[in-house]
């Protein structure tokens, strides 16, 4: 397994997207830090490398944040935080600038390159593998690995000492080529997660299609038929098949590990406002204005397609005016308004999501991410049964766990 110290060892990375990228980088940072010789080869399936960047961020690459803890993670958060520990925030900041590129963090404590624009981070990265002699071999997906006496033989044909894999996970509609290397580890007795598409929009049973393109501030809440989950608010897109918007997506990663019959999104579409102030408002309204068409109101409180809906909703005509008010009409509006529950069918598929849920199981992995049955092989990234909420976490994560795999599999024990 060891290659000698004036040998070369070969140290091939299984997949050129975020992961991999860093893993080769840092790989030879840490071959020059220590004087070994290395030869690092990327094989990617794609024609080219780092696609998925490009579409980060709305193409702005939102490649981490300022407040990065394991309370943003889900599966297999003990090994983020060991991992994290290691080559955290900072440390993966300052490898970019080393690189070339610096950030910028915005309000919300998002951070993007200070181009604003994901290429940038795309240009910079190729550029490193060009400067470090990393070699890319595209158009090649790797399907099987064979174990040899000292290290690894891929596809029947290249030979590795070491192998990192960061084959991404689930998402995206290009032919999935990771499903090869989950199926390549299983065959090693590898356990992986059940696989789901999370960081994605509900769809939503009998969903009318007149709220299609509203977007609205305010809250969700993710229940099941006994207890609620969590609570998220942002902007709340309506879509032709439900939900979505960043607090429906945050809450997918919830419902993609939540066991549970039937999932349920009740919406506060008045965030702002406190129940009694909504009783008060219409009750002060219909003494000054009785004429007022109820519509109209909820016009004036929120867009017009979801006051129409849930007037609707609450069995009132669209011509009823505020004179007409009782106070069981009332009491349904204000459900409508601040609690309106809708039954989840589902989550959109992975072809829509940004991340997956699940992957090779935390417990088959050791601190230094290298396999427990298979000495030499490590993993990073998507892969891995870790995702993160929205906003840089899933980048964040793809670049520590990247670096840790390179700096370990050059380190020996
Ligand atoms: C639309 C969209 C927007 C996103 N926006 C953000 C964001 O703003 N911030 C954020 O933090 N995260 C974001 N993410 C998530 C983030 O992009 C991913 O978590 C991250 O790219 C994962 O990196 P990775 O290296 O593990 O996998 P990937 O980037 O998916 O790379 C895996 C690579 O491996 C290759 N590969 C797979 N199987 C094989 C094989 N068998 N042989 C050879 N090559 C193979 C693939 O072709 C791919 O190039 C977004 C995701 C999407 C889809």
């Amino acid at each position: 397994m060891r290659a000698a110290q004036d040998e070369i060892m070969k140290i091939a990375v299984v997949g050129g997207g975020a992961s991999g990228v860093f893993a080769a980088l840092v790989a030879a940072h840490t071959a020059k830090k220590n004087r070994k010789n290395v030869q690092i080869r990327i094989y990617e399936s794609n024609s080219r490398l780092l696609k998925t960047i490009l579409v980060t961020g709305n193409g702005r690459c939102n490649l981490s944040n300022a407040e990065i803890s394991a309370a943003h993670y889900f599966g297999a958060v003990d090994l983020f935080s060991s991992v994290y520990a290691c080559f955290d925030r900072p440390a993966a900041l300052s490898f970019f600038e080393s690189l070339g590129l610096l950030t910028v963090t915005d309000s919300a404590g998002r951070i993007y390159p200070m181009s604003m624009k994901a290429s940038s981070v795309v240009d910079i990265l190729l550029r490193g593998l060009e400067k470090n002699g990393i070699e890319i071999v595209a158009d090649t997906r790797i399907t099987s690995m064979k174990k040899e006496k000292h290290g690894y033989l891929l596809n029947d044909a290249f030979y590795a000492d070491k192998v990192i894999f960061a084959a991404g996970g689930k998402v995206g509609g290009s032919g999935n080529p990771s499903a090869a290397v989950y199926d390549l580890l299983k065959a090693f007795g590898v356990k992986c997660t059940y696989l789901q598409p999370a960081l994605t929009a509900f769809m939503i049973s009998d969903f009318t299609k007149s709220l299609k393109g509203i977007r609205t501030a305010g809250a969700l809440t993710l229940s099941s038929e006994r207890s609620e989950i969590a609570k998220m608010s942002g902007e709340i897109q309506y879509t032709e098949y439900g939900i979505s918007g960043i607090p429906a997506m945050q809450l997918s990663s919830f419902a993609a590990r939540a066991n549970a019959k039937q999932l349920f999104l009740t919406a506060d579409s008045l965030p702002e406002m406190k129940e009694e102030d909504f009783v008060r408002r219409i009750y002060s309204m219909k003494k000054s204005d009785p004429q007022m068409p109820m519509q109209l109101f909820l016009t004036g409180i929120l867009p017009k397609p979801l006051g129409v809906f849930f007037l609707k909703e609450s069995g009132a005509s669209q011509e009823c005016q505020l004179r007409h008010l009782t106070d069981a009409l009332v009491s349904d509006l204000l459900k409508n308004c601040k609690h309106k529950r809708y039954a989840v069918k589902g989550l959109r598929g992975f072809e829509n999501a940004q991340v997956t849920s699940g992957g090779i199981a935390g417990s088959e992995i050791t601190e230094r991410l290298e396999l427990k049955k298979l000495p030499g092989v490590f993993v990073c990234g998507e892969l891995i049964d870790v995702d993160g909420d929205c906003g840089g976490y899933n980048l964040q994560w793809a670049w520590s766990s990247g670096a840790v795999a390179g700096i370990h599999s050059v380190l020996e024990i």
